[in-house]
Parts: structure tokens; C-alpha cells; sequence
């Protein structure tokens, strides 16, 4: 009993139960679903359904709070964001949807530029917690980004297919041979980088992907 105390105490040192919502800082612990309160996430659209065959699937529809959660994590560093609130309803999604179970999860990577500007890549944050939780092998080096690309919002669709299929290449597909895998990214657009990634894990051994975004633009 004394151990499991001890335990316990010393769990909760590690990882704090959320009194405050990691988006508004708003205490109400009554209420947080995956750190984030009732209020918050009433502003959060969620994307619409998917087509039963389609293997790709976002979790919210990019605006307003769910913009400016994505931005914390990835600008201002609020990692909790994605271990505790993105990683969370990405595994409720998941769950909702009626994919077969994974057998890898791989992150959509960053340049080593961006990696060592921000310090973490944020779908590789949110992939690490997702596979922890679902007890799913974590793949983080299957792709790499040789190309610094500049965000591809503004570009018309054509032109960030060509950009995308420059900027990312397989890096050690060991890992992902005979897999069926889940690919996480924070965001997609027109979903060239997820074509692209697809692809090049298709080629190099994967049995199937998914694709799994937090938000959709
Ligand atoms: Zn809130």
C-alpha cells in the first residue's frame, strides 16, 4: 500500500492531472476533456465524416481555436497541447472510425533546420503519444524531409503536389515492411503531403496506410 502510494505520488509528479484548460487557461477541472474545457471545445468544428472506403480522416476543421491551438504548439512550444490534447482526440477518432488496427504509426517529419529551430517536430510529439496509448510501435525515421520548403498555403494545388514529392523521401523503411501504417500530421490542405508520404511508404514495403491529420484547411 505504501509503494502504491509512493507510486501514485510520484506519478502524479510526472505527469500532473490537468486542473486548467491548456487552451484558455480557464480552471475547471470538472470538465476537461483531454485537458481542453466544455466552453473551448464548442468552438471546435469537427471535420466532417469520411467516406467508409477513404483512408484519410481529420479530426477538426482548421479555424479559430483549433488554428490557435496548432499555432501554440507549434510556434510557441505548448507541447501538452499536442501530448495531451491533440494526441487524446486523435486516439478518439481513430477509435470512431472503422479502420483495421495499425501495426506502426509514423509522423509526417520536419526538416533538421525547423527541428533544431523548434526543438521537436509536432506530428512526431503527437505520434509518439498516440502509438504509447494504443500500444502501437512508434516509427519516427521510416521518412525525412531533405528540403526546407516554405508553408504551402498560398500555392496552387499542382504546384504543392511537384513541391511535396521534392521535399519528402524514405529514410529507413525498415521499420515499416509488411506494416499496415498510420501516417500523423498536425494539418492538411489539399492532401499532396499525405499523397506523397502515402506513396513513398507504399513503395518501400508498407502493406496499406491511413492517414490521420488533426485538422483539415
Ligand atoms: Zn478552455
Amino acid at each position: 500500500m505504501v509503494f502504491r502510494n509512493i507510486a501514485r505520488k510520484a506519478t502524479d509528479v510526472l505527469y500532473p492531472p490537468e486542473i486548467a484548460c491548456l487552451l484558455c487557461g480557464r480552471e475547471d477541472s470538472e470538465t476537461l476533456t483531454h485537458g481542453v474545457c466544455a466552453d473551448c471545445l464548442k468552438t471546435m468544428a469537427l471535420s466532417p465524416m469520411h467516406e467508409a472506403d477513404s483512408h484519410t480522416a481529420s479530426v477538426f476543421v482548421y479555424e479559430c481555436k483549433v488554428r490557435d491551438a496548432i499555432h501554440k504548439l507549434k510556434f510557441n512550444g505548448e507541447k501538452s497541447i499536442g501530448k495531451k490534447a491533440f494526441a487524446g482526440f486523435l486516439a478518439d477518432k481513430l477509435q470512431s472510425l472503422a479502420w483495421p488496427a495499425m501495426d506502426v504509426i509514423v509522423p509526417v517529419p520536419v526538416h533538421w533546420l525547423r527541428l533544431i529551430n523548434r526543438g521537436f517536430n509536432p506530428p512526431g510529439l503527437m505520434a509518439k503519444t498516440l502509438a504509447r496509448t494504443l500500444q502501437v510501435r512508434y516509427v519516427p525515421h521510416a521518412l525525412r524531409r531533405p528540403r526546407h520548403t516554405r508553408p504551402m498555403f498560398t500555392k496552387e494545388s499542382n504546384v504543392r503536389l511537384q513541391t511535396a514529392q521534392t521535399s519528402y523521401a524514405i529514410y529507413r523503411s525498415q521499420g515499416i515492411v509488411g506494416k499496415r501504417v498510420l501516417l500523423i500530421d498536425d494539418i492538411t490542405t489539399t492532401g499532396s503531403t499525405g499523397q506523397v508520404c502515402c506513396d513513398l511508404l507504399l513503395k518501400n514495403g508498407a502493406t496499406e496506410v491511413y492517414m490521420l491529420t488533426v485538422a483539415k484547411a
